[in-house]
């Protein structure tokens, strides 16, 4: 029996592309599998360590998923609305991908990707593209201050433009030697930056409609690229909105440092920060120590999370 350990680089609903020693093999999980019967959308994700049986026909057939060193998730949206969909496994760190304009910065998408990158235990950062677009006052200012509040959180805040090569260094320093996801709506520039980190890659970009201000709708799926030595980045194309997933008001603070910070001082142990009396955490928004942009997320986010809509909108 030929069995081999294979990573999981590329993954379109039954079939998935898995990278051996030697080669990439389209492969599929038998039918009926206990592998299957999951309460997720994706029970093989990309970045999965898999056994799979070769067959004779050059397919394989994965026979097992190894444990999971962590998952990045988010609830499925649309049909499968409600179950859990695995965004990668096994990864050192996940970026969300913004842009100046076109798309503008959107910080109640960067929250919930940053909540669930922290409920996966994953570090995240903030990847700002297209700052050659931000020479301006107004858009100059707004990269500034958010620039400025994620840094003060430790989230690190890498600015680049694809166009000019600005900052492409530094994020090549901070990609080298790990496994990260790319993540961000798109139009923001993520292939145009793979592209430059990577030339070989050749990923196809495509202009953003001046019409809408959004990005072209692409139905791509998530894929692994090596863009060095020992490096590899996950690319997640045109991730419109983030559900939360499997998370309770108590857990949301906790993920978010400046909230999980004061909580111990609010007046009540299970404050949820929106209504009660004594609450340090609204007391601190006040008093400019915690961002209001910040706390509109996670306020956003609670609502969801109460009204058991884990996918508010853009
Ligand atoms: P993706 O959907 O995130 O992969 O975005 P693309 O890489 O396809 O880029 C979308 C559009 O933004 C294209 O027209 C790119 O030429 C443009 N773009 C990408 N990076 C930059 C940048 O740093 N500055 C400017 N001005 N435009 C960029
Ligand atoms: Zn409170």
């Amino acid at each position: 029996m030929d069995l081999q350990a294979a990573t999981v680089v590329r993954s379109t609903g039954s079939w998935h592309d898995v990278q051996t020693d030697e080669r990439v093999v389209p492969s599929r999980v038998p039918g009926k599998s206990r592998l299957e019967d999951q309460l997720t959308t994706n029970p093989v994700a990309v970045g999965d360590l898999v056994d799979i049986r070769l067959l004779d026909d050059g397919t394989g057939q994965i026979t097992a998923i190894r444990p999971r060193r962590n998952q990045l998730s988010r609830r499925a949206a649309g049909r499968r609305s409600g179950l859990e969909h695995v965004i990668a496994a096994n990864v050192d760190h996940v970026w969300v991908v913004q842009s100046v304009e076109l798309p503008r910065p959107n910080p109640g998408f960067i929250d919930r990707l940053l909540v669930m990158s922290a409920a996966g235990g994953i570090p995240a950062g903030i990847i700002m593209n297209k700052i050659d677009r931000a020479e301006d006052g107004d858009s100059h200012a707004v990269v500034a201050e958010i620039a400025s509040i994620y840094q003060e959180l430790d989230y690190p805040v890498v600015l680049t433009s694809a166009t000019t090569g600005a900052g492409l260094d530094s994020l090549r320093r901070r990609l080298e030697g790990k496994r990260s996801v790319l993540s961000g709506p798109s139009g923001v520039g993520k292939s145009t930056l793979l592209n430059r980190l990577e030339p070989e890659l050749d990923l196809r970009t495509s202009a953003v409609s001046e019409k809408t201000r959004k990005g072209k709708h692409t139905t791509a799926v998530a894929e692994m690229h090596e863009i060095g030595p020992d490096t590899y980045v996950i690319d997640t194309p045109g991730v419109r909105e983030i559900g939360l997933w499997d998370l309770t008001p108590a857990e949301l603070g906790s993920l978010m440092p400046e909230i999980r910070d004061l909580a111990d001082a609010c007046h009540f142990p299970n404050c949820t920060h929106d209504h009660e009396p004594g609450c340090a955490v609204r007391d601190a928004v006040e008093a400019g120590g915690i961002s209001e942009v910040r706390y509109l997320s996670y306020l956003n986010m609670l609502e969801s999370l109460r009204a058991g809509r884990f996918d508010v909108g853009r």
